[in-house]
């Protein structure tokens, strides 16, 4: 844990220093000039351009230069990002789920790390979903962005809708020529009662890979993709597995989450990670 929270430092300072960059805007390609040139309303307010009420602006990317929109100058005002000198920025980090464990073991060990803590409520019944910790807003359970679906579901749905394309992440961290990388692969932590079997040089028989929890065995194709993935990735013990297999969610929720958020700004103009 003590790790965890200097990594999750150590990503605060590097996101604010990119953030803090402040390009002025690079030359417009002659496609993009025109594109401003032709656009007579705002595609943030919708609303036409006039005098000097609402003038005809260029919205670009304060890190890179590049143009992003033509907008009016009042929405031009609200685009821009937050700043990290701002007391209301904040870099949200999203749990899976689990918020009890995942709350209590952070605060523990960042004890004398912050001076306050404030909690995170949501608006309808104020059930606590989370806590800021210096400018990082924890935000402990997924599953109610997610409309609680599984990750299993989540992974196969997109995959069903859209291939690889949107599997960013899990192709950064896997490569892409592995077709069972974009699917879960079985994993108990049911089994995983004691420190010892984490040094296994095996995966344990199919028959001990049973979930109290779900009253279920794994298939015989769940045993043998769990057999595949310890030999293509060079597993020489259960705790390379388990590594393997969190490595794995990790990357597949954040291309989940990924998605849903570039949803939910194009639908309803809302960014998820920044409600
Ligand atoms: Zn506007």
């Amino acid at each position: 844990m003590n790790e965890f929270i200097a990594h999750m430092h150590r990503e605060e300072q590097r996101i604010r220093s990119i953030l803090s960059t402040n390009k002025p805007l690079i030359d417009l390609p002659i496609e993009e000039m025109v594109k401003h040139e032709y656009t007579t309303a705002c595609i943030s307010c919708n609303q036409k351009f006039t005098g000097s009420a609402r003038i005809k602006t260029l919205h670009h990317y304060n890190v890179s230069g590049k143009y992003i929109a033509t907008v009016c100058h009042l929405c031009k005002l609200q685009l821009n990002y937050r700043r990290s000198s701002s007391e209301h920025f904040f870099i949200p980090c999203f749990f899976r789920s689990n918020v009890g464990i995942n709350s209590e073991m952070i605060i523990k060990y960042s004890q004398g790390k912050s001076a306050k803590i404030p909690m995170i409520s949501n608006n309808t019944d104020e059930k606590f979903i989370g806590f800021q910790m210096d400018g990082i807003r924890y935000i402990l359970d997924s599953f109610q962005f997610l409309q609680s679906s599984s990750l299993d579901n989540l992974v196969l749905n997109l995959y069903n809708d859209d291939g690889i394309e949107p599997f960013r992440y899990t192709r950064r961290t896997f490569g892409d020529s592995d077709p069972d990388i974009f699917r879960k692969f079985v994993f108990r932590y049911e089994y995983m009662t004691n420190r010892e079997i984490f040094k296994d040089a095996s995966l344990p028989p199919k028959e001990s890979f049973y979930s109290k929890l779900n009253t279920e065995f794994v298939t015989e194709e769940e045993y043998k993709c769990a057999q595949q993935m310890w030999n293509r990735y060079d597993c020489q013990t259960m705790e390379d597995y388990a590594e393997l297999h969190m490595k794995l969610e990790t990357v597949l929720f954040a291309d989940v989450f990924d998605q849903f958020r570039r949803f939910a700004i194009q639908q309803y103009r809302l960014d998820p990670a920044h409600c």
